[in-house]
């Protein structure tokens, strides 16, 4: 089975860079991330276009033969993609298989930039325990080893399978989040009580995810919370507010 994605995923594991610029870089995909890239693009007429030009940007790079190949590549990529911005040039580039809706598909309305959407895992250190460990603490500190080594689906997994444990519950939704599992994610971070120790950087977390769903709208209203809160996201939370505002400014 594989993982529904999202555009922010695509983007912030550069999925398209990787897929098209040949068989090292597309070996470091797993199978599973190949099947749910092809997924989305296919019904994804943003991604479908970028890979698109990418894949133009590289033809022309290995015509051109030039002698520094990744410079060129890097340098037509950035060309490609932004020339390519337009739906009509989309459909230019469409290959004659493509499905009748991606000829119809709208593009979006204008995306939150990338870098507000960005998420670092949050921090996860394994504290030494004094004294006795409950048993969900013990599957908590194994579980978190998948955590801290990026393998974010068999953490989410894992974490969710134990109940009634504010940091499991916490970890399992930033592992959703991590995995690109966005919708799962939003779900587990809205269920996180305001009494657990991870209120607030759940909320945090849920107005990102929120900005990577394309939602600003949603996540202004936690992040004026976390703001006016004072607690430890509340600089940070003020900040990404104010970035917002400014994007909006000059949309
Ligand atoms: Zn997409």
């Amino acid at each position: 089975m594989t993982a529904p994605l999202d555009c922010f995923f695509v983007e912030r594991e550069d999925l398209i860079e990787r897929y098209v610029a040949g068989d090292a870089a597309k070996a470091s995909l797993s199978q599973e991330q190949l099947a749910a890239f092809e997924e989305h693009y296919f019904g994804c007429p943003v991604c479908f276009e970028k890979l698109q030009a990418a894949r133009a940007a590289r033809e022309a790079m290995l015509t051109v033969g030039a002698s520094s190949r990744r410079t060129a590549w890097i340098g037509w990529a950035a060309a490609a993609m932004v020339v390519v911005t337009s739906a009509s040039a989309w459909y230019l580039l469409r290959p004659a298989g493509a499905p009748a809706s991606h000829v119809t598909a709208k593009r979006p309305p204008a995306t939150v930039p990338l870098e507000l959407a960005k998420i670092d895992p949050p921090r996860y250190d394994a504290v030494e325990l004094r004294g006795s460990e409950s048993p969900a603490d013990a599957r908590f500190r194994g579980a978190m080893k998948a955590y801290t080594a990026a393998r974010y689906q068999d953490a989410a997994a894992q974490l969710s399978a134990i109940s009634s444990h504010a940091p499991s519950q916490f970890f399992a939704a930033a592992s959703q989040l991590m995995a690109g599992n966005t919708d799962a994610a939003i779900a587990a971070l809205q269920a996180v009580p305001p009494e657990s120790p991870f209120a607030e950087e759940s909320k945090w977390l849920l107005a990102k995810a929120w900005l990577g769903r394309n939602e600003p709208d949603k996540a202004k209203p936690i992040l004026d919370a976390l703001s006016a809160g004072g607690g430890d996201f509340a600089a940070a939370a003020a900040r990404l507010r104010e970035q917002l505002k400014q994007w909006e400014a000059g949309r």
